[in-house]
C-alpha cells in the first residue's frame, strides 16, 4: 500500500478533543432530544482540525480515476469528455435553484431548454417527440417497451406478450423486458455477430410485441440487414425498437428513425457528454415515430402561442416531474456547444479512433472479429497463447501505466474479451500512447510474465482477491480494527 497517497483513515487521524468547527453560541436556551431518540453513549466519531480533514479528503479525490485525468477505453460505455462548460451551465442559479412545483409561467426558460432538446434529439434520431422522463438507459427500456405496449391495447391486440432480444444485446435488454411483463425470446448471432435473419423468421408470429435491437451492436458492429428486419417485423405486427446507448458512432452518420425503429432511447450520460459512473447521474429520453406520440409519458413539454407549457396527466407517469434536468441542461449545452455542423464529426471520428487501435495491435493481441467497427471493437486475449497471461493481467498492468482498463470478460461470447471504446474525443497523440502501452504490456507477457500477473504496482492498493471481497466484503471500519488484532 502506497501510504503517501492512500494516507489513514479519517479515524486513524483522529485526536480526542480536536475539533475542526465552531459554532455560534446557543441563543434559544437549553432543548433537549427525549431520552427515547438519544444514543446510550456518544458516537465515535473522528475528531480532527479543519485542514486535517480538507487534505483527507482532496487526497482520497486523488485517488479516483476520471476522463478528466486520463484515458477511459471502457468499452461499451462512452466515456467521452465532460466539458466544464456543460458543469456551468447546469451550475446556474437561475437554473439550478428551480423548484419543480414552480408555475409554468415563471420558469419558461427551463421548459425551453426541455423543449428544444426534445426537438434536437427528434431531429438527430429522426423520430418525431422525446419525453426526457426517463432516468437511466434502462428505465428507458422499460418506458419504450410500456409505450410499444401501450400501442398494442390501442388496437386491442392483446396477444402480443413477447419480446425478441439478441443473444448479444446488453443484459439490460431482456430485464426491462421482464419487469415490463413481457416474454423474452432469443435469437441468435451469425458467426460475424450480427442478428441471424434466418433464425428470426421463424421466431416472428401475432403474439410478438417488439424486437429490441442494439446498432451498433455490442460487438460494435453495424447491423446490416436492419432494412430487411424492419420489413419482416413490421410485416407481423410488431415494433421495431433501438436501444441507442451504442448511438456514438451514428452520431451526424445515420439515424435510427430512417432505419424504420418505431421506438427507442438515448443515453444522455454517454453520448450526450454527461459524467457518468459509479451509477449516476442518467438519463434515458425515449423518442418514438411519427402516430405514437400519444402514447409518450406525462408530463410533457409543449409549445402554444409562443410559450412554453407542462402537458399533466395523472396517468402515464414513468418518473417525478420533467426528468433529471441537471443531466438534460449538461445534454443541451452539449449540442449547442458542438453545433450543427460538429456534431456530424462526433461518430465518423469515434469510428475512426476505434479502427485505428484494433488495426495498431492486431497482431499482438487476438482480434476475433475482423473487418471495420464502429465506436468499439473487442480483443480475445493477448495473440500468443503460449504465456499464461490472462486479460485481467493486461487490464491490471494497465492502470500501473496509468491508464483505465477497458471493458473485460464483456461481452460474453468471447473468453478473454477485452473491448476497447476510445470515443471521439481523444488526440492522436494519447491514442498512440495508449498503443505503445499495450505493445508493451504485450512483449512483458513474454520477458517478464510475473510482472504483468501481479500488477498492478503502482496503484494505492495493489491486487486484491475480487471473489474474496465479493464474498465476504469489509464495509465498516470496526471490523477492519477486528481484523487487523
Ligand atoms: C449502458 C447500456 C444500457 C443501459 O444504460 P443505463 O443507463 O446503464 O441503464 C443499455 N444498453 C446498452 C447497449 C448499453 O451500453
Amino acid at each position: 500500500m502506497n501510504n503517501r497517497l492512500y494516507g489513514n483513515l479519517i479515524f486513524e487521524l483522529s485526536h480526542p478533543g480536536c475539533k475542526g468547527y465552531s459554532l455560534p453560541r446557543n441563543r434559544f436556551g437549553h432543548h433537549e432530544l427525549p431520552a427515547y431518540l438519544r444514543r446510550a453513549h456518544d458516537a465515535d466519531l473522528p475528531e480532527c482540525d479543519e485542514l486535517t480533514v480538507v487534505r483527507h479528503y482532496t487526497n482520497l479525490s486523488g485517488n479516483n480515476f476520471g476522463v478528466d485525468n486520463g484515458f477511459y477505453p471502457l468499452g461499451s460505455c462512452t466515456m467521452k469528455y465532460n466539458p466544464c462548460i456543460n458543469e456551468e451551465t447546469a451550475n446556474l442559479p437561475q437554473f439550478a435553484n428551480l423548484h419543480p412545483l414552480q408555475p409554468a409561467d415563471s420558469c419558461q426558460g427551463a421548459l425551453e431548454v426541455e423543449y428544444n432538446l426534445q426537438h434536437s434529439l427528434a431531429e438527430l434520431t429522426g423520430m418525431a417527440d422525446f419525453t426526457l422522463n426517463p432516468f437511466a438507459g434502462a428505465h428507458g427500456e422499460l418506458t419504450g417497451l410500456m409505450i410499444i405496449r401501450s400501442y398494442h391495447q390501442s388496437r386491442h391486440d392483446d396477444k402480443r406478450v413477447k419480446v425478441i432480444v439478441p443473444d448479444s444485446a446488453h443484459g439490460t435488454n431482456p430485464a426491462s423486458a421482464a419487469v415490463c411483463g413481457l416474454e423474452i425470446v432469443e435469437v441468435k448471432s451469425t458467426a460475424n455477430g450480427l442478428v441471424d435473419v434466418e433464425d428470426l423468421k421463424p421466431l416472428l408470429g401475432d403474439d410478438i410485441a417488439a424486437i429490441m435491437m442494439t446498432n451498433p451492436n455490442t460487438l460494435g458492429l453495424f447491423e446490416t440487414e436492419i432494412p430487411e428486419i424492419a420489413k419482416l417485423v413490421h410485416a407481423c405486427g410488431a415494433l421495431m425498437y433501438y436501444d441507442g446507448a451504442n448511438l456514438n458512432p451514428m452520431l451526424g452518420a445515420c439515424r435510427p428513425g430512417d432505419m424504420g425503429f418505431d421506438v427507442m432511447h438515448v443515453n444522455l450520460h454517454k453520448t450526450f457528454s454527461t459524467p457518468h459512473g459509479g451509477g449516476g447521474p442518467g438519463s434515458g429520453p425515449v423518442g418514438v415515430r411519427a402516430g405514437l406520440e400519444q402514447f409518450l409519458p406525462s408530463p410533457h413539454v409543449f409549445k402554444a402561442d409562443s410559450k412554453f407549457a407542462v402537458s399533466n396527466s395523472s396517468f402515464n407517469h414513468v418518473g417525478a416531474f420533467l426528468g433529471n434536468f441537471g443531466v438534460i441542461l449538461r445534454a443541451y449545452t452539449y449540442i449547442l456547444s458542438l453545433g450543427r455542423e460538429n456534431i456530424k464529426m462526433v461518430g465518423p471520428l469515434a469510428t475512426l479512433n476505434a479502427n485505428y487501435i484494433k488495426e495498431s495491435l492486431k497482431d499482438v493481441y487476438e482480434l476475433p472479429i475482423t473487418g471495420l467497427c464502429k465506436h468499439e471493437f473487442v480483443f480475445d486475449g493477448l495473440k500468443d497463447k503460449s504465456t499464461d497471461v490472462t486479460t485481467m493481467d493486461v487490464a491490471k498492468r494497465l492502470l500501473d501505466y496509468g491508464y483505465h482498463a477497458p471493458t473485460i470478460y464483456f461481452p460474453l461470447l468471447f473468453h478473454q474479451a477485452m473491448m476497447i471504446e476510445p470515443t471521439e474525443n481523444e488526440s492522436r497523440q494519447t491514442i498512440d500512447g495508449f498503443i505503445a502501452v499495450l505493445r508493451k504490456i504485450a512483449q512483458e507477457a513474454k520477458d517478464t510474465p510475473d510482472v504483468v500477473k501481479s500488477a498492478p504496482h503502482n496503484t494505492p492498493i495493489a491486487r486484491v482477491d475480487d471473489v474474496l471481497a465479493a464474498k465476504h466484503p469489509i464495509l465498516t471500519y470496526k471490523q477492519l480494527v477486528n481484523d487487523k488484532d
